[in-house]
């Protein structure tokens, strides 16, 4: 008898620790068992979890007993070595636990944890024929109790091993998990209904509604029949599907139909519905380039040859996107794919549609608000490499994980974006940063965009990392827009402010209507008011949970909290004087929306801010109306800044530019000058030269006078020497350590303990500890130690000596309790 092997698989979780976890194999599975696949393990007390093989050996665990594997979920790998490889690199480059990495990784239906609840599919179609018993048994629990997690199911069917069944059961669309009915389960396929093949004559049609109308017992079937006729499901021997949905709106009952079906008068069949709008299918006439396009282009195709990466900076409006359009088709022609990386893609339909234009159907869009099933076809597509699909994939920071084969360039447009950063949760990476690395396991090409690029990414092309290309022309020669200076310090002497808007921006409003142009409003602050404060005391209202003021939010006549979720009703007196005169101070996008309307009436203003999107299409309708100019003057925050491209925008005003510049961070400069001038570059782009006016007390500020010239050169090189001076990035990599707890003493002291212990090693590059400028989050107390250390130093070092450290604190038994949250090149 051939003897049989004892294997063990190392398998990640999706559990925030930083080693894989060993398991046994069974012998039955010993054949199945692939590294890449899935397999379910017990993990904790009676919780199964759904892990990634990524080892397997024969080595016996020492020290413990290990568990068996329960059951695999696959039969062929559902990653990539190249994916695991960015994996790895992620979680030591930015000190996260492997497991995080994975779970931020995967979309989530291939992630079944002991959290997962499952439901019946919303549009279930009731074919039972299709299942087994096992999967039966699961449907008919379904039916009685709503939902079910996996240990539910697994008491059902008196088996561990229930994945398998919940998978298939997935997959036939019987179930759904809940998280994607969260994510508001928008359908691709529908269910059609059409006559039978029997009923395909105007005999065979006109004998069925005979016999319906004949019998009284069958006057609601009759009324299916004669609905779907009415709606031209049949005419002249030629059938048409018609939408049950539809069907059922007009009144079909839906207990009718499915009678009809049992009775083959009737067929269901699910079809797909065109994912692509309609009137954008594919239009392959691409514009042709201007010179200065082109020689961009011919630019970027030459340095391409000795650098990887290269910046292409190219002021708004000089069009960049046809010159990124034709790098694209290159790829494709040579069947590659493409991944275009955006900041946040909500905020970019208009370029979406501008590639879907091109492009049709080979662009997948990849983003973790769309559909679960929707990203998981698109991973499968790129795993099985089907190139007939998603060979350019568009997507946020997230599109970074997925399995691509082959890939050719990588976009990252506005690379300059902190939104790249992911801040919560783990891992803490950087879109941009982590795809200049996964060009490398592709020996692909990067090319980073921006009419203001990030301070490192100029750095980098300035010493020759990177290669530069400079596009500083509009496209149609159109001029750079106008900037003016609205002194608020002067305006307020002279009493000429109404109320927080300067008579200067006021004029210009008021011209700019009259010329029926459009007007957008740059506020850096939603809700009605930051602050609302005592006259007499100064008393505000504070969080009860966070160390901040609340907001006040007058649509919904409450006080908010932007950190937490905390809210409370506004107060009519100061509990600490008892005086009346409470006052608000700054302004937020609300309040400028009530006082546009006192100072230029009907005028018709919109808000476009966190508030008014966050239903599903609610960004895009506020952008189409203003489109077809339904609005006149666009409010917003940081939202209106980004690749809006509209002709007849003529003004632009960026009310508090103090409040920008005042804040304290060491990138408020940087992000400054980069805000204002992408805002400015939404005026006047098609018909003639825009206007920008910016509200400010401090007109001569250096960072205003660069946004007025136009001059980023300028400024990069002003702020590179406070950055140098100040021992910042580029010349210094920093990495924060928040550490969290509920006991401000205890915090404070484990703080010292382990900026002692960094110190010891660190010296001087270690900073702090400090109270950040929110001191209190939720309840926690917060306290930042920061560590910068020479770019020329070996990071990989620095984190090993980090890593060691924050262990031997955490071997204090009386550290055990504080939280620490490492963050790698913060933005
Ligand atoms: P950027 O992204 O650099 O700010 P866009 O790519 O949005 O600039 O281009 C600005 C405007 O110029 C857009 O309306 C675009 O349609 C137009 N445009 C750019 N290049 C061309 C071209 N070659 N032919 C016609 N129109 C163009
Ligand atoms: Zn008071
Ligand atoms: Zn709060």
């Amino acid at each position: 008898m051939e003897e049989r092997k004892t294997y063990f698989v190392d398998v990640i979780l999706p559990v925030p620790i930083n080693n894989a976890f060993t398991y046994r194999v069974p012998f039955e599975m010993n054949e199945h068992i692939k590294t890449g696949v899935r397999v379910v393990v017990p993990f904790g007390r009676s919780k199964l979890q759904t892990g990634i093989i990524i080892k397997i050996h024969e080595k016996v665990p020492e020290g413990y007993q290990s568990k068996y594997v329960e059951a695999v979920l696959d039969d062929a790998p559902i990653i990539t070595g190249k994916q695991f490889k960015l994996w790895n690199w992620i979680s030591e480059y930015y000190m996260a636990p492997l497991g995080d990495v994975m779970n931020a990784a995967l979309p989530s239906n291939f992630k079944l944890g002991s959290e997962t609840k499952v439901l019946l599919h919303p549009e279930y179609e009731g074919n039972l024929d299709r299942l087994t018993d096992k999967e039966y048994q699961v449907f008919e629990a379904l039916e009685i109790q709503n939902e079910l997690d996996l240990k539910e199911i697994s008491d059902i069917l008196g088996i561990k091993t229930i994945q398998p069944v919940i998978k298939s059961l997935i997959e036939k669309r019987v179930i759904i998990t809940q998280e994607d009915l969260k994510q508001k389960y928008a359908p691709k396929t529908q269910l059609f209904v059409e006559f039978a093949k029997a009923y395909q004559s105007d005999e065979q049609i006109e004998a069925l509604i005979k016999v319906y109308s004949e019998n009284a017992r069958k006057k609601k079937q009759l009324d299916v029949l004669l609905t779907l006729l009415k709606l031209g499901s049949y005419k002249q021997g030629e059938s048409t599907p018609i939408l049950r949905s539809e069907l059922v709106e007009h009144g079909a009952s839906a207990s009718s139909i499915n009678t009809l079906n049992k009775d083959e008068v009737l067929e269901i069949k699910r079809l797909e519905i065109s994912r692509l709008a309609e009137g954008s299918e594919a239009d392959s006439s691409f514009k042709s380039l201007s010179e200065a396009q082109q020689s961009a282009l011919d630019e970027i195709r030459t340095s391409f040859i000795e650098k990887d990466v290269t910046l292409l900076h190219g002021v708004t409006g000089s069009g960049k996107t046809e010159i990124y359009v034709e790098l694209i088709q290159e790829q494709l022609d040579q069947g590659k794919q493409v991944l275009f990386l955006l900041p946040e893609i909500a905020l970019t339909t208009q370029l979406i549609q501008r590639l879907q234009r091109y492009f049709g159907d080979k662009v997948g869009v990849y983003h973790s608000r769309f559909n679960q099933n929707e990203r998981v076809e698109i991973w499968n597509s790129l795993l099985h490499n089907d190139t007939t699909k998603f060979q350019i994939v568009l997507g946020a920071r997230s599109a970074v994980f997925l399995p691509f084969r082959n890939l050719g360039l990588i976009i990252v447009d506005e690379e300059h974006e902190s939104s790249f950063k992911q801040y919560d949760p783990s891992p803490r990476y950087n879109g941009r940063d982590t795809a200049i690395v996964l060009r490398a396991f592709h020996d692909a090409k990067v090319l980073l965009g921006s009419a203001t690029p990030a301070m490192e990414t100029f750095f980098n092309a300035e010493e020759g990392k990177y290669g530069l290309v400079s596009l500083d022309k509009r496209f149609g020669d159109l001029m750079m827009p106008e900037i003016f200076t609205a002194n608020l310090k002067k305006e307020k002497r002279d009493k000429t402010m109404q109320s927080d808007f300067s008579g200067f921006l006021v004029e210009h409003m008021k011209e700019a209507l009259e010329n029926k142009e459009q007007i957008i409003l740059f506020q850096n602050r939603r809700g009605y008011n930051p602050v609302w404060a005592c006259e007499v005391c100064g008393w505000n209202p504070h969080c009860k949970n966070c160390d901040v003021s609340l907001t006040y939010h007058k649509n919904s006549n409450i006080l908010k909290c932007h950190y937490c979720s905390y809210f409370t009703p506004p107060v009519g007196a100061c509990p600490k004087c008892q005086s009346n005169r409470l006052k608000m101070i700054g302004f937020g996008t609300e309040k400028i929306e009530d006082e546009l309307s006192i100072i230029l009436p009907g005028v018709r203003v919109q808000r476009l801010d966190l508030d008014t999107t966050r239903q599903k299409n609610s960004y895009e309708n506020i952008l189409r109306d203003f489109d077809d100019r339904k609005i006149d003057i666009l409010v917003g925050t940081q939202m209106v800044t980004k690749g809006l491209d509209f002709d007849n925008v003529s003004l632009v005003g960026i009310l508090d530019a103090d409040m920008m510049l005042n804040r304290p961070d060491f990138r408020a400069f940087e992000r400054s000058y980069q805000l204002m001038s992408q805002v400015s570059g939404r005026s006047g782009r098609k018909t003639k030269r825009g206007k920008v006016v910016i509200q400010t007390y401090d007109p001569d500020h250096w960072i205003i006078q660069h946004v007025i010239n136009h001059d980023f050169i300028g400024m990069y090189k002003n702020e590179l020497i406070e950055r140098k001076n100040y021992f910042y990035p580029p010349f210094y990599k920093m990495i924060n350590l928040t550490l969290k707890h509920r006991d401000p003493n205890k915090l404070e002291m484990m703080a010292a303990d382990l900026a002692d212990r960094l110190v010891a090693v660190f010296g001087s590059r270690v900073l702090g500890p400090e109270f950040p400028v929110v001191k209190r989050i939720q309840n926690s107390y917060l306290k930042v130690i920061r560590l910068k250390v020479e770019r020329e130093a070996s990071h990989k070092k620095v984190k090993k000596l980090l890593q060691q450290k924050i262990d031997d604190f955490y071997s204090v038994a009386y550290n055990k309790s504080v939280r620490i949250i490492i963050d790698v090149d913060p933005s």
